[in-house]
């Protein structure tokens, strides 16, 4: 039986997109030949690439705006030292909402100084900063649209005349906002759009080409985009299930409709830990994440039932991180309301029971 998968990344994606990517191993597009053993280079697999990288502009809104996208490699944690080797010149302001956020500042150091505006670290990251200053001496401001593991998401950016960066690993397509915002912004795959492997990268081109230092050609992106995203190997399948997750957005309403769906789930889940005497919520109310919904069980006698109830009910991937424990429950694009339902109706029961 098909679990309902509440794991944080890999995650849940639609049926079809499994169904269908697993069709283009044995034979892809009637070719006689597994996706997985033709070239890069072959006429089915460039067009793969190039409607991933149409898609996710598309998806974005953000065609034809001096926007271009990559699927690099490396992950959304190759990114932390990417951005700040191609656009760092002397200082970046960084906002810390946890642990993502603190690794990208971490690696920025590398390359220059590094301005923290605020931090949520006081209050082990269950808030996201509000009203903090960005210094108009910086090259860029860079924060993390949604925090994985703590459950917290930004609802308002900044305006800031700086190019502004951003790492939307776990909410890219998942909400409508305008994008064109951003200049660069980064996701690993594995959150909300497709499989681990590949990580998309969308760049307004004319921020680059600004830092003096020598930039290795594989780090470089514009070696990537002066090869349409093929300088070395891409990784092949990641980009492929990727692309099919992007089209089955696109046919399913795209990014606005997607958007009232994970409306739904979240507030189909948040009522339930509000109103559930049994369980608290980890993060503020007005920080809370649709896609990553973290709380605890406030009776630790209660554990052991619950965690067989949800396990029973077909639940997978509800523990929380390491560092936080409890519960989280990702909500991604893919899961249904009904998986939610699943959920809520076991808390309840966890409580009549109680
Ligand atoms: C998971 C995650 C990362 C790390 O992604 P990798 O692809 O494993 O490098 C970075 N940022 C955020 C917000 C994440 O959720």
């Amino acid at each position: 039986m098909k679990k309902h998968n509440y794991s944080a990344g890999p995650c849940i994606l639609p049926q079809e997109v499994f169904e269908e990517a697993s069709q283009a191993i044995l034979d892809f597009n009637n070719s006689g030949l597994s996706i997985l053993e033709i070239s890069h280079r072959s006429k089915d697999f460039v067009d793969v690439m190039e409607e991933a990288r149409n898609l996710a502009l598309e998806l974005l809104g953000l065609e034809g705006k001096g926007y271009k996208a990559l699927f690099l490699q490396g992950g959304a944690s190759l990114q932390f030292l990417m951005a700040p080797y191609n656009l760092l010149k002397t200082k970046a302001a960084y906002l810390n909402t946890g642990t993502w956020s603190s690794k990208a500042i971490k690696e920025a150091k590398f390359f220059g100084e590094v301005k923290e505006v605020a931090s949520s670290a006081d209050r082990d990251f269950k808030y996201v900063p509000k009203g903090y200053f960005i210094p108009s001496d910086v090259d860029y401001f860079h924060c993390t649209s949604n925090n994985t593991i703590y459950g917290t998401q930004i609802k308002e950016f900044p305006n800031t005349p700086k190019p502004m960066i951003c790492d939307m690993s776990s909410d890219i397509f998942s909400r409508q906002m305008d994008f064109s915002k951003f200049d660069l912004i980064y996701a690993g795959a594995q959150k909300n759009m497709g499989p681990a492997g590949t990580t998309l990268v969308v760049i307004k081109e004319d921020i680059l080409g600004k830092v003096d230092r020598s930039v290795p050609s594989m780090m470089d992106y514009r070696v990537h985009l002066n090869k349409a995203s093929m300088f070395n190997t891409p990784a092949v399948y990641a980009v492929y299930v990727s692309m099919l997750t992007l089209r089955w957005l696109k046919k399913n309403g795209g990014i606005a409709g997607i958007e009232e769906r994970n409306e739904k789930k979240a507030s189909l889940l948040y009522s339930e830990i509000d109103i559930n005497p049994l369980f608290d919520g980890y993060a503020d109310k007005a920080d809370r994440s649709n896609m990553n919904a973290t709380f605890t069980l406030n009776n630790d006698d209660l554990k052991e039932s619950f965690d067989a109830m949800w396990k029973e009910a077909g639940i997978n991937g509800l523990n929380g991180h390491r560092s936080v424990g409890g519960y989280r429950a990702s909500m991604y694009n893919a899961l249904s309301l009904e998986s939610v339902q699943v959920l809520v109706d076991v808390m309840s029961e966890l409580e009549r029971k109680a």
